[in-house]
């Protein structure tokens, strides 16, 4: 037999927290090379899941493998994401306590298949009956909608999800799933009018054009060749060898139903889809005043059909826009560069919202029904959280600020928690222990966020302000208001010099995972208002555009909350939703071979070195009386076969017997808890001979 020394030099450890040498990254990335090579992509930092993306099938998924992470202690099996659903459901059933699975890394780092991974695990080892079962296949069901709607093939990942989505399961008394709840955050809506080159729009498009049949194309308009699309064709890119569009789209109109759309809805849903399409293709001319109008009168045809509006008010909406003036509202003609982004701007508006109504929609679908499970009044829930990791792009806009805004709030979460629940351990233990100095990355946070002076107040500000308020006015208010801080930087010095590595249009943060230069152009797209073109829609016979677009909160004449504000709430909300929870953490990693160099990075900016010193600051290893016991008995004559006295006691005299110091090692109320790893390796060793 292969004795666990040699074992341990193939295939590294499988707790970081049991490295030698734990404050070296080289020996963290050697420990995630040996085990990645032997397709053990999962490794744990204490209770923390750290995964890298193999790219590749691994028989590592079936039912026998969900078998065998069942009910079972998370130390007495291999690192697993589905050891880490099985330990939180089991802290769900006996503490009663809600609990919540993080993914987190950055884009193709694996962290919606991990979630899509729990899912599935819950859906094979709950308890099921028929109603389960119905609630269990919409949960699964919903995945490939939402990917559909939401999801895009990218520079980084041919199926990248483009908002963010935190998923709730309920659990009855039993631990069977009786419903879910989902809540999105910030759609990439910029993808449906442009998209960058070897990029495409949203899936559901070419899925419809591939997929649909031909009455259903034709009752839309449209032909079967993306090409014809302008909203398709800008990132030159409308095929991708990973992906068959047309076997997509029989998954997604199976999953509709299973979810519970009616034929209505669908037909609905597949109007404004197609709708976009033609709003896309949309030309204008300009006419000796200079104003626009519009050549193409075939797609106000369609859309006029397909949105159920008057073809003329449609025209109106698209090449004005209403200004009051003199307490009266006036039509006022724009330009072609106007008209051409009020179309773009209603392009947007009109998939942001109908991605928001399937949300919705879906949510009503899973919503947990009293009348169908009478006996589970009381339901404790799981989350899972599959957002956007980190992101730096050549050029960063109002869409990478947000998104790195999140993390930030996320890492500031998981450090309160991974290192409050460690303290936590130890008082409760009743063991004594230094706590470590780390970055708390609070102070970008309130840089982002502070009432008055945060980033955020000054860009509502800017964009809320009528008259000369622009993009350089706010780059400007954000110098004086914030220069000096020392997470911001823009192209000028203190002494008047300026910065040449800078541009003119940019600023810098200092994020906890790196340098990011944001460009201020458009930052004023930020505000989630458009000029006059969405009112149209209200007039729409569409319900479910009807159900979008309210006429009352349009015409509200308050002062709006612009998409910052918006996504700031909305992230305070679900940092009060993951706070109220137990949660467990799994970091996922992207790996591009020969990409170590890429994953030091990402090992940076997750914090894992930073997590493992915490970690190791106090003991390495812990683990209570019982199971130690039962593991190591054997190796002392006054514990083997039984310890018939109290569990610490039997526990101290076994590792008096091996020899350990009193300075490896503490004993807490109902653990042990071992400084250095080689301490227990040592004692491991011995079980072997
Ligand atoms: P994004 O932030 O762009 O949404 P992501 O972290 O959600 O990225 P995924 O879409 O989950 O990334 O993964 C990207 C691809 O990597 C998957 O489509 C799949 O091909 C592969 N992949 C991820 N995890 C695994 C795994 N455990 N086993 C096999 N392949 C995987
Ligand atoms: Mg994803």
């Amino acid at each position: 037999m292969e004795s666990a020394l040699t074992a341990r030099d193939r295939v590294g450890v499988q707790d970081f927290v049991l490295l030698e040498n734990h404050t070296s990254e080289a020996a963290f990335m050697e420990n995630l090379r040996k085990r990645f090579k032997e397709n053990l992509i999962y490794t744990y930092i204490g209770s923390v899941l750290v995964s890298v993306n193999p790219y590749k099938d691994l028989e590592i998924y079936t039912k026998q493998h969900m078998e065998r992470y069942r009910g079972v202690n998370f130390y007495e099996v291999s690192p697993h994401i589905y050891a880490v659903s099985d330990n939180a459901y089991r802290s769900m059933r006996t503490e009663r306590r809600d609990q919540c699975i993080l993914i987190s890394g950055e884009s193709g780092a694996g962290k919606t298949e991990a979630s899509k991974k729990i899912l599935q695990y819950y859906a094979v080892t709950c308890p099921a009956s028929d109603q389960v079962q119905t609630v269990k296949d919409r949960l699964l069901q919903s995945n490939p909608v939402l990917e559909a709607f939401g999801n895009a093939k990218t520079l980084r990942n041919d199926n990248s999800s483009r908002f963010g989505k935190y998923m709730d399961i309920q659990f009855d008394f039993r631990g069977a799933p009786v419903g879910g709840h989902i809540l999105n955050y910030l759609l990439e809506k910029s993808r449906v009018v442009h998209q960058s080159h070897g990029e495409r729009n949203f899936h559901i498009f070419y899925q419809l054009i591939e997929g649909g049949d031909e009455d259903l194309l034709r009752r839309l308009g449209l032909e079967r060749n993306t090409q014809q699309y302008q909203y398709l064709v800008k990132g030159n890119c409308s095929k991708v060898s990973s992906i068959n569009d047309r076997s997509e789209w029989k998954v997604v109109s199976k999953a509709l139903t299973v979810i519970g759309f009616s034929e209505e809805e669908v037909e609905e849903l597949l109007n404004i889809i197609a709708s976009v399409l033609h709003l896309g293709n949309l030309q204008f001319g300009t006419e000796d005043s200079g104003y626009a109008y519009i050549t193409t009168d075939t797609q106000i045809k369609y859309l006029a059909r397909l949105v159920d509006v008057e073809g003329a008010a449609l025209k109106e909406a698209l090449t004005h826009k209403k200004i009051i003036a003199k307490g009266e509202e006036l039509m006022s003609p724009l330009n072609l560069e106007q008209a051409a982004s009020a179309r773009d701007a209603l392009a947007k508006a009109i998939y942001g919202r109908t991605f928001s109504w399937l949300v919705n929609k879906i949510n009503h679908s899973l919503a947990f029904k009293d009348e169908q499970f009478p006996s589970s009044k009381n339901t404790s829930v799981i989350g899972l959280l599959d957002i956007y990791g980190f992101e730096v792009f050549q050029q960063n806009s109002f869409e990478q600020f947000c998104i790195n805004y999140c993390n930030e709030k996320l890492q500031q979460l998981f450090i309160e928690l991974t290192l409050k629940s460690e303290q936590d351990e130890y008082e409760s233990e009743g063991i004594t222990w230094e706590p470590v100095q780390y970055f708390n990355n609070k102070i970008i946070c309130d840089l982002v966020e502070e009432k008055f002076k945060g980033i955020i107040s000054i860009l509502d500000e800017e964009c809320l302000r009528p008259g000369d308020a622009s993009d350089i006015t706010f780059l400007e208010k954000l110098e004086s208001t914030l220069g000096g801080h020392a997470h911001f930087v823009t192209h000028k010095l203190a002494d008047g010099k300026t910065r040449k590595v800078m541009g003119r249009e940019e600023f810098r943060l200092l994020h906890y995972a790196g340098e990011v230069n944001y460009n201020v152009n458009g930052k004023k797209d930020g505000r989630d208002r458009s000029s006059g073109e969405e009112d149209v829609t209200c007039q729409s016979e569409n319900k479910i555009l009807s159900q979008c677009f309210d006429k009352e909160e349009l015409s509200d004449k308050k002062r709006p909350e612009t998409t910052a504000t918006q996504f700031k709430t909305s992230l305070a909300k679900l940092m009060e939703i993951l706070m109220s929870k137990e949660p467990s953490y799994v970091r996922s990693h992207v790996c591009l071979s020969p990409a170590l160099v890429l994953i030091r990075h990402q090992v940076k900016y997750l914090g894992l070195m930073e997590n493992l010193r915490v970690r190791r600051a106090g003991f390495a290893y812990r683990r209570r009386y019982e199971v130690f016991l039962q593991r190591y008995k054997s190796l002392c004559p006054g514990t083997w076969p039984n310890w018939q006295g109290r569990l610490p006691d039997g526990v101290s005299t076994l590792v008096k017997y091996l020899g350990y110091k009193p300075e490896e090692y503490k004993l807490g109320r109902t653990k042990i808890f071992i400084r250095f790893p080689k301490t227990l390796f040592a004692t491991e060793d011995a079980l072997e001979v």
